[in-house]
């Protein structure tokens, strides 16, 4: 590629979240506790600063008894420091610098700081508008209105689409754990190709294995997704990112430091 923008992406830490394994590996690991970790991006283009998700709602922290999620029993390990507002403060930016929000999906752990970024711009698949107002009654406890019902700017998305117009920062559809979900793939000039899938992929492991999870809207659709992820490592030698990997969060480079 010729003169490609300076693009930086930054991986941020959000905390944690305490689950059975086996939500995440369906039929395995059945009975095994973990804390898996929560993360969320930055990109700066030339052209504008994206959010990719905004981890949890500051209320899971400030206010536990009295958000809906933490009330209902969702077991966060999330600190002040993990918020979105204050990751930002340590590489010198505020919200209000951020001019679009892109969510991969409305999941509370992906969209709860979305309150924190109301005069951004968000860019979320129709679909997923769609399927958090009236989710099917299986997936209903991973929606909570406080992370979409906001008086922010939709722009509402109907399949992929490439957030600056130059090719650098492309959203794309992975349908499946959720209805609308989608995936962001990044060309950095250094680093190359990184997809930051969300949880379109909990795990490395679902890829390589194509293990679907438990919690899922669409298993078919799902596997799908994983095959299109798939193909960016073997096309395009990409670095996935994917949405809850312990082991593999380790070793992402966390900011303030990023990929350049
Ligand atoms: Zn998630």
């Amino acid at each position: 590629m010729s003169s490609s923008p300076a693009i930086k992406l930054y991986a941020m830490h959000g905390g944690g979240y305490l689950c059975d394994m086996s939500f995440l590996t369906a039929g395995r690991n059945i009975g095994t506790e973990v804390e898996i970790p929560l993360g969320y991006f930055l990109i700066e283009h030339p052209q504008g600063r994206l959010m990719f998700d905004t981890g949890a709602n500051p209320k899971v922290v400030r206010d536990p008894e009295n958000y809906p999620s933490t009330a209902a029993g969702a077991t966060y390990r999330v600190r002040e420091e993990d918020l979105a507002p204050n990751r930002l403060a340590e590489i010198g930016l505020r919200p209000e610098d951020v001019d679009l929000v892109a969510n991969s999906h409305l999941h509370d752990d992906h969209a709860g700081g979305n309150i924190c970024f109301s005069h951004a711009t968000f860019l979320v698949q129709f679909a997923e508008l769609q399927a958090a107002y009236w989710p099917q009654v299986y997936e209903r406890e991973n929606y909570v209105r406080e992370a979409f019902d906001l008086p922010v700017h939709f722009e509402e998305l109907d399949g992929d689409y490439d957030v600056f117009g130059d090719g650098t920062v492309t959203l794309i559809q992975t349908p499946g754990h959720s209805a609308g979900s989608q995936s962001l793939v990044v060309k950095l000039p250094e680093t190359g190709t990184v997809v930051l899938a969300a949880d379109s992929a909990y795990l490395t492991a679902s890829l390589d294995e194509l293990l679907v999870s438990t919690w899922v809207w669409d298993p078919r659709l799902q596997v799908r997704s994983f095959k299109v992820l798939r193909d960016y490592r073997r096309r395009e030698n990409a670095l996935v990112i994917p949405g809850h990997d312990r082991e593999f969060w380790k070793t992402v480079r966390k900011a303030p430091d990023y990929y350049a």
